[in-house]
């Protein structure tokens, strides 16, 4: 059977979390930080936490945020899994479309990706006209699903998914997400291999 593979972005394709790091040229960087934490541990929802900190950073123009997110450093080996088998992967981010836009485009991914949606205006978000549930993703495709991701709003998207994959690269897998998962992955390169061998099953 046909197998497609659903990656979280954050801290699973890139080596960081990708607003806490804009928040840093912002000096609000302790503030992202706690939010993040708190939502990757599951202790606010994600959506609640998402739009405070789209409002953290609503004021720095769009093609800043999206330029510095295209400059984000990535885990190369994933990138290079992904450019391999385009036609079977796909990017699942809450992040906003404006905001990851240059970065998809950078790693061939532009056509292959599901995310939050806003609206902009003179460079700077209005709204935020949908914020992705990640499990939705799933429903989208008949066949056998591969998900991977680090943290706790990746945990409906392990559930639902035939083969749900944590990674524990760059961060710490969140505790609800390893109850979920059928692997824990903690080595960048292992998971490459890893996913390499299912599409040869
Ligand atoms: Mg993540």
């Amino acid at each position: 059977m046909k197998k497609i593979f659903l990656f979280d972005l954050d801290s699973t394709i890139t080596k960081e979390e990708i607003l806490p790091s804009i928040s840093k040229s912002i000096n609000k960087e302790d503030e992202m930080r706690k939010l993040t934490e708190m939502t990757m541990m599951g202790e606010i929802s994600f959506e609640e936490s998402f739009k405070s900190r789209v409002d953290m950073l609503k004021d720095i123009p769009v093609s800043e945020v999206a330029e510095k997110i295209s400059n984000i450093s990535l885990n190369q080996e994933l990138v290079k899994f992904l450019n391999k088998h385009k036609d079977i992967c796909y990017i699942v981010t809450g992040n906003l479309d404006v905001w990851i836009d240059k970065l998809m485009k950078k790693i061939g991914m532009e056509n292959n990706y599901f995310c939050s949606k806003a609206s902009v205006s003179n460079n700077k978000i209005t709204k935020i006209s949908k914020i992705l549930q990640k499990d939705e993703v799933v429903a989208k495709f008949k066949d056998y699903i591969v998900a991977i991701g680090d943290g706790s709003n990746d945990y409906k998207l392990l559930e639902k998914a035939n083969l749900g994959v944590a990674f524990g690269g760059v961060r710490n897998i969140a505790p609800s997400l390893l109850e979920v998962c059928d692997y824990a992955i903690y080595d960048e390169k292992r998971l490459a291999e890893f996913l390499e061998r299912l599409i040869e099953e």
